[in-house]
């Protein structure tokens, strides 16, 4: 490839838009363009970079025995009635009609797809195992799509459907995945670490998510430093708000069970907040049913009804003093209010129980905007503290180290999940039908690309790890009308990509400077620079993009060292 013909339109301002660097240094290089938030078209570098990515991934799904296979993208709504999900997946779900009014969804995963085929080809344990899976766009209408692809609405994801006929098996396809993610992600460059995940909404118990550790991540990861505990922090806490402390009400999230929202992440998820932000969570009864106030860092309280019955959860104060402030603030006006009936819901926000009052319905409930002198201390019900750094380790009592990571992918043990709602049964030896027993394993192909990047740069542009690199050499004459310079670069340039290294060519009549400055922000992992000094000492410059590190190379060697 030569530059002057490559389409990779580089900027030299950073978009406004852009919040973070993977995003950024795409749009800047000429790899991505966006069509609507979260929709992007891959320009030729980013596409080359994704097709690398897609290769590694085929190999270690095809090591461990996957067959790929392609499935719609428009899934019609009658499978995920069947397994309820219709309902359940909410707005995150791209919805469509076709012109006789039938309901479709734009697929965002699919176990109902893949569930609904196999149930009807397979029938005998004979033709269990099977792993299959596919690369594909997937479709989620993301309450805040963002970070470029990290949180894209339509994007690329290699997912992974593994059907056996019992927990064992089940046990045994779980490992394989774990391990080809492992291989992929380390074949790929990147650093990274599996850890324990709660499985949110698609279910099941028991996963793992990889993540690629680097300061945006937008999870918190804890790892034991002596043991190989190591979790998303989110689930840590999920952990450790299940203890019921005595008199107070404790809330743990997971046991407000609505239709909708399944955990704190579905609840989270639903109101497009991020779960790793929410320091309290409140549960009480309102006139208009239960509530459940979740409370934000910034202390930014969102309210969300809940649909099943809650009883009203007393709270107590922590402070005294803030307790006879709000009863005497509002005893003019309703009267002597008890203090068992004052609940702090919020910072400034109480709200009291009139019946002990004035006899009146138990769910007459006032709130009172409370302006204390002092902050208030609000009453915490159920705290959630993310594990930090130093912390006792949950499995060994070691102090955990904490990092930000990219979710890159996950793996779930589905269990019977899905066999059963869809029906998706086998006949097992001794010919007694069974449900198969499924898990689903997915890649996020073009958060990778991301996440790479994330972790592989500097101010000057993109580090491509050489695995996943668009092209792994740039040939730069520095004066390509110098017509001997030229030469030269053709001939490293041919044998390069005769010796089968992806190299390319930069042509262009630019000055050296601009040329440099593309090199470093598209991010080729060596440069080989042809000057005048090459010709007068036979000597070719070799950059490395990672260290800056220089060396010198005789003409004739040049081709045989990079490579
Ligand atoms: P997240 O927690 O970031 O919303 P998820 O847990 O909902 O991701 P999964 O259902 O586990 O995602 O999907 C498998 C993989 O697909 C994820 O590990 C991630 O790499 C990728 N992925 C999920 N959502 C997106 C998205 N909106 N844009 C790009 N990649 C995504
Ligand atoms: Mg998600
Ligand atoms: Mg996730
Ligand atoms: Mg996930």
């Amino acid at each position: 490839m030569r530059v002057s013909q490559l389409y990779a339109p580089t900027l030299r301002e950073t978009p406004a838009e852009a919040e973070v660097v993977s995003h950024q240094l795409m749009l800047r290089a000429g790899m991505i363009r966006k069509a609507a938030g979260g929709v992007y078209t891959y320009l030729p570098l980013a596409w080359k970079v994704l097709k690398k990515i897609e290769a590694i991934v085929r190999e270690e799904m095809d090591a461990k025995g996957g067959q790929e296979l392609l499935m719609p993208i428009i899934q019609p709504a009658e499978m995920w009635q069947e397994t309820g999900r219709w309902d359940v997946y909410g707005e995150e779900m791209f919805r469509l009609r076709d012109r006789h009014s039938r309901n479709f969804c734009l697929g965002p995963t699919h176990e109902e797809m893949i569930t609904t085929l196999v149930r009807s080809d397979v029938r005998s344990y004979r033709q269990l195992p099977l792993l299959l899976y596919q690369i594909q766009n997937k479709y989620r209408d993301e309450i805040r799509p963002r970070f470029g692809l990290m949180r894209g609405r339509e994007f690329i994801m290699k997912d992974l459907y593994s059907f056996d006929r019992d927990e064992a098996g089940l046990d045994e396809s779980y490992n394989k995945m774990y391990d080809a993610y492992s291989r992929i992600f380390s074949r790929c460059g990147l650093e990274f670490r599996p850890v324990e995940a709660d499985s949110g909404a698609i279910g099941g118990s028991g996963s793992h998510e990889f993540m690629v550790i680097a300061d945006s991540g937008e999870a918190a990861i804890a790892f034991c430093s002596a043991c190989d505990y190591a979790a998303n922090v989110e689930k840590a806490e999920l952990q450790a708000i299940e203890v019921e402390a005595d008199g107070t009400a404790v809330l743990p999230l997971e046991r407000v069970a609505t239709p909708n929202m399944k955990s704190i992440k579905e609840v989270t998820r639903f109101l497009g907040m991020d779960a790793t932000r929410i320091i309290k969570t409140i549960a009480y009864q309102t006139d208009k049913g239960p509530v459940l106030a979740l409370v934000r860092g910034d202390h930014e309280v969102n309210e969300i009804k809940l649909k099943n019955k809650l009883d009203c959860l007393y709270l107590e104060l922590a402070n005294e003093a803030v307790i006879a402030e709000v009863l005497e603030s509002c005893a003019g006006f309703l009267g002597p209010v008890k203090a068992q009936n004052v609940t702090v819901v919020a910072d400034h926000t109480v709200m009291l129980m009139r019946d002990a009052v004035c006899g009146a319905n138990s769910q007459d409930v006032h709130y009172l905007h409370v302006q204390p002198q002092r902050d208030i201390q609000p009453a915490i019900v159920a705290d959630i503290r993310l594990i930090q750094e130093n912390d006792p380790c949950p499995r060994c009592g070691a102090p955990v180290k904490t990092a930000r990571g990219i979710e890159v992918g996950q793996v779930f043990k589905l269990h019977t999940k899905y066999s059963q709602a869809l029906n998706a049964v086998y006949l097992d030896e001794n010919g007694k039908e069974a449900p198969m027993v499924m898990g689903c394993y997915g890649v996020g192909v073009s958060r990778t690309m991301a996440a790479a990047i994330e972790q592989n740069h500097d101010e000057n542009g993109i580090i491509w790890p050489v695995p996943i690199a668009p092209y792994q050499v740039i040939v730069v004459p520095v004066n390509a009308k110098d017509a001997a310079q030229m030469a030269l670069a053709e001939k490293i340039y041919g044998e390069l990509s005769a010796a089968g290294v992806e190299t390319i060519l930069d042509d262009r009549n630019e000055r050296p400077g601009v040329k440099f400055k593309d090199a470093d922000l598209i991010g080729y992992p060596l440069r080989v620079i042809i000057g005048p000094k090459t010709l007068q000492e036979g000597k070719v410059e070799v950059k490395v993009r990672r260290s800056g590190e220089i060396e010198f190379f005789a003409i004739e060697q040049c081709s045989g060292k990079v490579k």
